[in-house]
């Protein structure tokens, strides 16, 4: 008997025309995600769900990865018992004993019947397996229109499936769905949120980070690397871009006035994203900025920054405040991990006091100054090519565990 479970997707109801492209999608991102469990797990498109039947590996596995896949609205466990009253009666109460039952919750059995043929009706086998449950449980009482706890019996050819449990998906679209963005990538709490936010709305990301050694440590990258694999759980393996950008620094260390030097810093950093967006067929950019948050991220300072594209910059944190950030870093599982305390590029070679209201026309001046005594573009051709490009996916974190381990 194989294991089942029944895929829902919302909002993708709406799509329409798409509505095909974005099913094709969520079951090959599901197919990628349970592959490790059974590769030769059988995904159905149906009409408003996705069925999935496999043997190999648990329920429980299955499950947590369902939990990282953007574009299920819910899914629903359904486990199959032999045909016979008995047999479904035992199944339904291991199922009522991984929940939790409360006294005075209510219950309903619904009996469905695919094989019109089976000897009890809909009726009795509600009456025995309800009865079954009513006996294990005094304190709950039958509702048979508005059960808090729902029994779902199906009834089909060869077997029976019971359902009970109801799980929560992400919501969202299928990670691929939403056309590929640039995620500027620190090791910072808010951009991993800020991609993953995206991703769960379908938009396919890669990471570019820029690092500046020897300023800052192998370890600054490796971290963010893994931010990368983290957030990489909710879709697709991430391409991730190093940029070396210690050259750049340097020189604007040297040509622009310290209270300047973070805003043109960040010009740097778009112009540099917004070219290899270009070279990898890329619509947006992504930042984790959020509106006051510090001082390059005030309204003034976006619109200096910004003035250097005319790529869409998204910046989905915009309005959430850090709480919230930090709350969602914890619930996603990246929270350990920017909470580790090596040096971002821009920490190292951060202005005393930056200008919280740099205007546009300062920065051009001060970037004049720059551009005089080494050209800009040249800085930024030059750190294009010097990109390093790598592929990280969730194996990456588990083998820089065991490594670790190692070491213990
Ligand atoms: P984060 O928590 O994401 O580091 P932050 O609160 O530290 O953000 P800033 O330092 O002002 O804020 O950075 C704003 C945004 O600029 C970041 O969210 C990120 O998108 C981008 N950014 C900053 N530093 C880097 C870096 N070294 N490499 C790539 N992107 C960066
Ligand atoms: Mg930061």
């Amino acid at each position: 008997m194989s294991k089942q479970i029944m895929v829902r997707y919302g909002e993708l109801t709406t799509k329409g025309k798409n509505r095909k492209a974005f099913t094709n999608k969520l079951a090959e991102n599901i197919r990628f995600k349970t592959k490790a469990i059974d590769p030769d797990m059988k995904i159905a498109i149906r009409h408003d769900f996705i069925l999935l039947n496999w043997t190999k590996g648990s329920y429980e596995s299955v499950i947590e990865q369902l939990k990282q896949v953007p574009g299920i609205q819910r899914f629903e466990p359904t486990y199959p018992a032999e045909k016979t009253l008995e047999a479904m009666a035992e199944k339904a109460l291991e199922l009522f004993k991984q929940i939790e039952v409360k006294p005075g919750d209510t219950f309903r059995v619904v009996a469905r019947r695919s094989d019109k043929k089976y000897p009890h009706s809909s009726m009795e086998v509600g009456r025995f397996v309800g009865g079954a449950i009513g006996e294990a449980y005094p304190e709950m009482s039958v509702d048979l229109k508005h059960g808090k706890h729902k029994l779902v019996v199906h009834i089909h050819h060869k077997v029976a499936y019971l359902s009970l449990e109801t799980f929560a998906g992400l919501g969202g679209f299928p990670y691929g769905t939403g056309g590929r963005g640039m995620l500027m990538l620190s090791g910072g709490f808010d951009s991993p949120i800020a991609g993953y936010e995206l991703m769960r709305r379908g938009m396919e990301i890669e990471a570019v980070h820029f690092s500046s050694p020897p300023y800052t440590s192998p370890q600054a990258l490796e971290k963010t690397k893994k931010l990368a694999a983290k957030i990489s759980e909710y879709g697709m393996p991430i391409t991730f871009h190093n940029v070396p950008f210690t050259k750049i620094q340097a020189a604007i260390k040297e040509h622009v006035p310290d209270d300047l030097s973070m805003t043109v810093m960040r010009r740097m950093m778009v112009r540099i994203t917004d070219q290899l967006a270009s070279q990898r067929k890329a619509l947006a950019l992504v930042t984790g900025e959020s509106l006051g948050q510090v001082a390059s991220q005030t309204l003034e300072s976006m619109y200096a920054i910004n003035a250097v594209t005319s790529t869409p910059i998204l910046r989905p944190l915009i309005a959430t405040d850090k709480n919230d950030i930090i709350e969602l870093a914890q619930q996603i599982g990246t929270h350990d991990l920017s909470n580790e305390p090596f040096e971002d590029c821009c920490t190292v070679f951060a202005p005393r006091s930056p200008r919280t209201k740099p205007s546009l026309q300062s920065a051009e001046e001060a970037e004049a100054v720059l551009n005089e005594a080494i050209s800009i573009q040249t800085l930024v051709d030059e750190a294009v090519a010097g990109v390093e490009v790598c592929v990280v996916d969730a194996n990456y974190l588990k083998a820089t565990e065991d490594n670790f381990s190692d070491l213990l």
